[in-house]
């Protein structure tokens, strides 16, 4: 038996952190965890495949899904809408698997907001500020101007990361096999948290000692 609703394990990261990497890997390699597949109105990047990496919808489309209420959350990003449809949260619990989600600070307060003891954010980050911005020079993807709004939009990131309870991990991405061993660590981890036990797993475990064990509802 399982934990009775999906851990949404959300990570959280500025541009150049290696977010997406670390994801890829970790939804590869842990097979009780589903990957969120956001819906956005951003332009597909080269290789980007619709509804493997996003849902890529058009702004009357998202705009729609609002009003029919199948997110839950939703925020603006760079010029862009973003998106978790709740069918994301129900697909993970029918298979009984946690949820992963690579999303931005709004996203991440949105569901604190709605579920506070589903939610566990990982913030990841590499050593050091200068070495985010030589990562974002060495991608090349970006021109310089694009690069500085990067860093400007990542020094508010990292404020609302470092304030005071809105973060559960900080993980360092300075090599990315450690980073993504740590990343399993934090998944382990919080699946042991006593909290997170069903009463009938504690019931299943404990019945036999005939002591009152107390499980999440
Ligand atoms: P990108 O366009 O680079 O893929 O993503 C831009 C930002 O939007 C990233 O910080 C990414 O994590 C965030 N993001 C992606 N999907 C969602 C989502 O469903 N909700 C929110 N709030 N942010 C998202």
């Amino acid at each position: 038996m399982r934990f009775e609703s999906p851990i949404l394990f959300c990570f959280c990261a500025p541009a150049g952190s290696g977010k997406s990497t670390v994801c890829r890997r970790l939804a590869e390699e842990d097979r009780a965890l589903m990957r969120s597949i956001s819906t956005t109105t951003r332009e597909p990047r080269d290789g980007e495949i619709d509804g493997v990496h996003y849902h890529f919808v058009s702004l009357e489309e998202f705009n729609a899904r609002v009003e029919q209420g199948l997110f839950i959350e939703h925020a603006t990003f760079g010029g862009n809408q973003y998106g978790t449809e709740r069918r994301n949260v129900d697909d993970a619990a029918a298979a009984g698997k946690d949820l992963l989600l690579a999303i931005d600070v709004q996203g991440v307060q949105s569901l604190k907001n709605l579920h506070p003891k589903q939610v566990v954010c990982v913030f990841l980050f590499p050593p050091s500020f200068e070495v985010l911005a030589k990562r974002l020079e060495e991608r090349g993807t970006e021109d310089l101007e694009v690069r500085k709004r990067r860093l400007r939009i990542a020094r508010d990131e990292i404020e609302t990361l470092c304030a005071p309870g809105f973060s559960d991990y900080l993980l360092i991405n300075d090599e990315l096999d450690q980073a993504v061993k740590d990343a399993h660590s934090v998944l382990s981890v919080e699946r042991m948290r006593f909290e997170r036990l069903s009463a009938g797993r504690l019931k299943s475990i404990f019945s036999s000692a005939k002591v009152k064990a107390e499980g999440a509802k």
